[in-house]
């Protein structure tokens, strides 16, 4: 099934209505009234982007089963785990702020890899699955909710004003983490919004 060679995007910046015939990659489709890009399909985009959101897996898993960082002050040790700082929050009546720190870090993340993995994987190997179009509306619902770097970057500033009071040892999970950041950010930013509509289209039809 080829899909058609001219097709029209909305901007969704500006809400024109752009006709863009059959890119080649590397190539870019910009709006002509914003300039914002509209389509820019990598060569084997759909491939890097399921590559790199399976190594993500394995590193949030990672992250999330080993110690992310330890404290040491006055002979007293505190080891913490992502998982362990929801409870600890919890513990403290801060439900709320549990959900609100390890949503966008993790919750929103995971969702995010398990929609894109039950999106490529029958896109690949050009399987009818009903889910499609549910998964691909969620998963770009979903995609500026996810702040996996803030949270890379938080840290570090964080880290910088606890060394000053306590001595800071980073876990395995620390590591898995930046780069599990490292997978997510190269796989969204391999995934093309509108290649990814076409191929769902092509399959489906
Ligand atoms: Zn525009």
């Amino acid at each position: 099934m080829n899909a058609p060679s001219a097709e029209r995007i909305a901007c969704i910046e500006c809400d024109l209505l752009v006709q863009v015939g059959e890119l080649h990659g590397g190539q870019r489709a910009a709006c002509p009234r914003c300039g914002n890009t509209l389509t820019a399909p990598a060569p084997d985009g759909l491939t890097r982007t399921l590559a790199f959101a399976l190594g993500a897996c394995v590193l949030l898993l990672a992250a999330n089963a080993f110690p992310f960082l330890a404290l040491e002050a006055k002979g007293l040790e505190q080891v913490m785990t992502l998982p362990r700082t929801a409870v600890e929050l919890y513990r403290d009546g801060y439900a709320t702020l549990a959900v609100l720190v390890l949503g966008p870090i993790i919750g929103i993340p995971a969702l995010m890899l398990a929609t894109m993995l039950a999106l490529l994987v029958p896109i690949r190997r050009r399987v009818r699955a009903p889910w499609l179009v549910p998964a691909g509306r969620l998963l770009f619902l979903l995609s500026p909710w996810s702040m996996v770097e803030v949270f890379v970057i938080g840290v570090l500033v964080s880290l910088v004003k606890i060394g000053a009071m306590a001595s800071v040892v980073l876990g395995i999970s620390f590591w898995a983490y930046v780069g599990f950041a490292v997978c997510f950010t190269a796989s969204l930013s391999s995934l093309d919004r509108f290649e990814i509509w076409r191929e769902i289209e092509a399959c489906t039809a």
